[in-house]
C-alpha cells in the first residue's frame, strides 16, 4: 500500500460502518469512509471521510484505482441496494477485493404479528386497505409512496423532513435512533397507532418499536430486504469484519 493512500474504503451510513471504521483506525489501519450524503448532518466516522456519490460504477472503479484501494468494505443499509450492485461490479472491474458487512435480517417471533411484504408499493396497499393510525418507519425517500392515501393518518418518523409529496392527514416526528422501548411504547400509545410500516432493516438499534407493536397488538407491515448479488464475501458482525480485512490486507 501507497503510505499516503487507503488501504480500506468502507461504504458507509450505518452503525456498523462507524464501529468498523473506528476498530480499523485503532488498528493502526488507514481508511476512508464515504458517505452518500443523504442527510444534511450525517453522524461521521472517525478516520477519513468522504461525501457524495462516484456518478456509478465507472466512477467508483476511477475511484478506486486513483486512490490506490486494497479493499472495498460495503457496510452500507441492507435496502440500500443500487450502491451494492455498482460495488460489486467495481470491485471486479478494478480488481479490488470486496467484503460485505450487512446485520441480520429480523425474524418474528411468536407474539408478532408480521405481514411481509416485498416492496413498499405492496407495503402502502396493505396501508390503503386497511386505513387507520399508522407509523410509518421507513425513512424519508419511502414516504411518497403513501402520499395518496387519504384513507389513514400517518406518523411520519424520518430524521429530515421529505421534499416529496406526503399523504394528506399525517404528522411529522424528526429524530434520529437509537430509540429505547419505553419511548416506543410512548409513541405507539400516545398516537393511538394501529399500523406499524417498517423495513426489514435488522439490528438493535430501531428494534424496540417491534416490541412495543406486539405488546399492544399492532400489525407490523414488514417490507423485506432487496436481493444482494449471489455468492458474496459476507459477514454480519463488525468484530468479524475486522478480522476478515486483517485476511484480505495481508500480502498472498
Ligand atoms: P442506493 O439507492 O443504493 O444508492 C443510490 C446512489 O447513492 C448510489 O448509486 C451512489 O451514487 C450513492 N451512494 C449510496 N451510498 C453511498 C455511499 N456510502 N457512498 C457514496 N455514494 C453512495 O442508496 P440509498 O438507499 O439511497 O442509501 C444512501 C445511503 O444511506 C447509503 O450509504 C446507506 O448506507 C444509507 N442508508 C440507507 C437507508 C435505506 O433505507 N436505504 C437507511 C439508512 C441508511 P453513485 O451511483 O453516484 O455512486
Amino acid at each position: 500500500m501507497r503510505p499516503d493512500m487507503p488501504d480500506v474504503l468502507i461504504l458507509g451510513g450505518t452503525g456498523e460502518a462507524r464501529a468498523l471504521a473506528a476498530a480499523l483506525v485503532d488498528e493502526g489501519v488507514d481508511v476512508e469512509s464515504s458517505l452518500a450524503g443523504r442527510v444534511s448532518e450525517p453522524r461521521l466516522p472517525v478516520g477519513a471521510v468522504r461525501i457524495g456519490g462516484f456518478g456509478g460504477p465507472d466512477g467508483l472503479v476511477d475511484h478506486l484505482r486513483e486512490h490506490g484501494v486494497g479493499v472495498v468494505v460495503d457496510a452500507t443499509h441492507p435496502f440500500a441496494a443500487r450502491i451494492t450492485r455498482n460495488a460489486v461490479a467495481a470491485c471486479a472491474t478494478a480488481g479490488v477485493r470486496y467484503l460485505r458487512l450487512a446485520r441480520p435480517a429480523w425474524e418474528p417471533r411468536p407474539s408478532d404479528t408480521w405481514t411481509r411484504v416485498p416492496d413498499m408499493t405492496a407495503a402502502a396497499q396493505i396501508v390503503a386497505d386497511r386505513g387507520g393510525r399508522v407509523f410509518l418507519t421507513t425513512g424519508r425517500q419511502d414516504v411518497a409512496v403513501f402520499a395518496d392515501i387519504d384513507d389513514a393518518w400517518f406518523l411520519i418518523r424520518v430524521v429530515d423532513v421529505p421534499d416529496t409529496a406526503l399523504p394528506p392527514r399525517h404528522r411529522i416526528l424528526r429524530s434520529r435512533g437509537p430509540y429505547t422501548l419505553e419511548s416506543e411504547r410512548g409513541l405507539i400509545a400516545d398516537h393511538a397507532i394501529d399500523l406499524l410500516v417498517t423495513k426489514n432493516s435488522g439490528g438493535p438499534l430501531t428494534a424496540p418499536k417491534l416490541q412495543a407493536a406486539a405488546e399492544r397488538g399492532v400489525e407490523v407491515v414488514v417490507v423485506d430486504r432487496p436481493t444482494e448479488p449471489a455468492g458474496l464475501d459476507a459477514v454480519s458482525r463488525v468484530s468479524d469484519a475486522v478480522v476478515r480485512v486483517r485476511e484480505l490486507l495481508r500480502p498472498a
